[in-house]
């Protein structure tokens, strides 16, 4: 038995040259072999953490399948802060493996993802009165000598990245942390300092690893979701998965099956009929987007460097836009996380606070809420949110489940890492690590491929905005977006007029990255939702047009996914309750 286990892992063809984009035929021709064949890995959940581990179990040889219960990256994986980081938050509580962890994660990133993952300079300003920045448990009496405990802690920062720091960190003056982040408030502000730590677009980067893991030749289906599993002997041998777009329900065989579904870690373990092994404690999380311009925020992030609940803020450029947040409370319905009135109130109450400006609700562009899946130490204990372990775990249940939960989007890789040891452990055969050098789909090429994009995307009339958001989104592939305009011009024409999105972009994700609905082109494949001030509301028509034609939609379908569409937009203003749609 382990030596067939063995043989399986091993002689697999791994088709690490297939460039096959995931069009919906692929996705049909997908099901259809999860149906005949029988995989050594199921992995369940298509979020960061999922396409990370079918990735490491693709590239080690593994015969792999996916499934995602609605789109790729719907859950946390699009709701984060986006920040690739070590977690400077992490460094008061002493949790020093965590966030060397993090930081090694981070140093990997950039180099295997180098298109999709960027340094950014975070200034953390320090004010007279402030006693527990970035969450010091302890102050100094009348805070003095704040600043030697902080450049401590960044020293610590800068040296537990070791051989891969972004770049140092600094002392700033008054005036420099001024002229660095013009609209903070002058009063009673000291010094700062500067360190640096990176940015992504986790939608992107997820989509990026699901097309990895794809190359690598696995199986992926999106709107497929395991609702039982199938045993034998007590054991999981396969599940039964509901196709929601097919209308069918069939059963994929796995060797191994892999539960990376986050938030619905607990209930999805529960569906082997045994006591869950995993206890999740979601935590919500919700973020403002806000005019770059308005706030003055460019090159530089900013850190609210205390709150009423020791918390830390970020202020991060993204984009065309900045995103302010997050906030760490409590639970709700977790498939519709909301941002309520309430969180918009705390979040834009610190921002004034530290702002020169004052910004009401009409200057919110949107707002978006996600739920972390934070790991419960012990089932029933009672923990704040805040406090409870960013760290992972892997879990293997009686019935040999395994199951994969917590960490960050920054940590996916070694999460991914560590449940794949598992299985090789489990199969007799030594672990390898291929993906520590593992470039991301995009990744071959650059920067090489970014000059040649600059000179094509600029002979086909693209404006330099929308070719770097094209080289940032996409990496290489970009240049696959840029053949489609050579063959119809009119898909050079963008969206919305103060964002870099082109029409060029809804045929490639219905082409090549299995986008079945307009949300998943507004909200994942593209971040219209988050970045337009409408929501993607007035653009939902021609998008839905751009894809009926692609996907073959009749026109009720089409109506019936644009009204889901608006529903679900009118379900978040209603959440939000004072904010409006503006009037302009
Ligand atoms: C507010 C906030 C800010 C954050 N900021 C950062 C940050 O800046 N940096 C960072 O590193 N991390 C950050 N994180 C953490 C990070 O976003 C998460 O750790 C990560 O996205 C979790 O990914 P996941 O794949 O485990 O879960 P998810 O993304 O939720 O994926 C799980 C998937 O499983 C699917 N699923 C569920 N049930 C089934 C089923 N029965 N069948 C099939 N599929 C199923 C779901 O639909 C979902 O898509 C933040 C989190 C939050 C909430």
């Amino acid at each position: 038995m382990l030596k067939s286990t063995l043989i399986t892992a091993r002689t697999l063809p791994s088709s690490s040259t297939a460039m096959e984009p995931l069009s919906s035929t692929v996705r049909m021709r997908n099901l259809a072999r999860m149906k005949d064949e029988r995989f050594d890995v199921l992995v369940i959940g298509g979020g960061v953490t999922g396409a990370g581990v079918a990735v490491d179990a693709a590239a080690r040889g593994y015969r792999v399948a996916l499934v995602e219960k609605t789109d790729f990256a719907s859950g946390t994986s699009s709701k984060s802060t986006k920040l690739v980081h070590g977690g400077i938050r992490y460094l008061p509580n002493f949790d020093f493996a965590l966030v060397r962890e993090a930081l090694t994660e981070r140093g990997i990133l950039l180099k295997n993802a180098p298109f999709l993952v960027e340094p950014v300079g975070f200034v953390l300003p320090l004010y007279k009165g402030d006693r527990h920045p970035v969450g010091l448990p302890l102050t100094t009496p009348g805070g003095i000598g704040l600043r030697y405990v902080l450049s401590i802690g960044l020293w610590l920062y800068d040296l537990l990245a070791g051989g891969r720091n972004v770049q140092r960190h600094r002392h700033l003056s008054r005036a420099d942390v001024l002229r660095m982040a013009p609209t903070l408030v002058q009063e009673g502000l000291k010094e700062g300092f500067i360190y640096y730590d990176a940015q992504t677009h986790d939608a992107r980067l997820t989509m990026a690893l699901i097309r990895t893991a794809a190359q690598h030749g696995a199986d992926i289906a999106n709107y497929a979701e395991v609702i039982s599993f199938v045993t034998e002997q007590g054991k999981v041998t396969g599940a039964v998965v509901r196709d929601h777009i097919g209308n069918q329900e069939f059963t994929i065989q796995a060797r191994h099956i892999i539960n990376a579904t986050g938030i619905f870690s607990e209930e999805v373990e529960s569906l082997t009929g045994k006591e869950p092994q995993v206890s999740v404690e979601p935590s919500k999380g919700v973020h403002l987007v806000l005019s770059r311009e308005q706030i003055k925020v460019d090159d530089f992030a900013v850190v609210l460097p205390e709150t009423d609940d020791r918390r830390i803020l970020f202020i991060v450029p993204w984009g065309s836009r900045a995103i302010f947040g997050t906030t760490d409370t409590g639970s709700g319905d977790l498939n519709h996380p909301l941002a309520t009135q309430k969180d918009i109130s705390y979040l834009l109450e610190h921002l004034n606070r530290y702002l020169s400006i004052n910004l009401t609700t009409d200057d919110i562009i949107s707002a978006y809420a996600g739920y972390r899946p934070l790991v419960r130490p012990g089932r029933g204990s009672k923990h704040s949110p805040a406090k409870l372990s960013r760290t992972h775990a892997v879990l293997e249940s009686p019935s040999g489940l395994v199951t994969i939960v917590g960490g960050k989007m920054t940590t996916y890789r070694r999460m991914a890492q560590d449940t794949v040891d598992v299985l090789s452990r489990r199969d007799g055969t030594a672990p390898i690590h291929p993906t520590e050098r593992l470039l991301l789909y995009g990744g071959t090429g650059w920067p090489d491929a970014q000059h040649q994009l600059q000179v094509k995307g600029a002979s086909l009339g693209l404006s330099a905005k929308t070719i770097s958001h094209l080289a940032k989104s996409y990496g290489a592939e970009a240049a696959q977006v840029l053949k489609l305009i050579e063959g119809d011009a009119s898909l050079a024409q963008p969206l919305i007029d103060d964002l870099p999105y082109i029409r060029a972009e809804v045929v490639h994700a219905c082409r090549a990255e299995m986008a079945m609905t307009p949300y998943d082109v507004l909200a994942r494949r593209t971040s219209i939702t988050l970045e337009d001030y409408y929501r993607g509301m007035n653009v939902v028509g021609t998008v839905a047009g751009l894809m009926a034609k692609e996907l073959g939609w009749s026109s009720e379908r089409q109506q019936a996914l644009i009204g889901e569409f608006q529903a679900a937009i009118g379900e978040e203003l209603a959440a939000e309750a004072t904010l409006e749609l503006p009037s302009h």
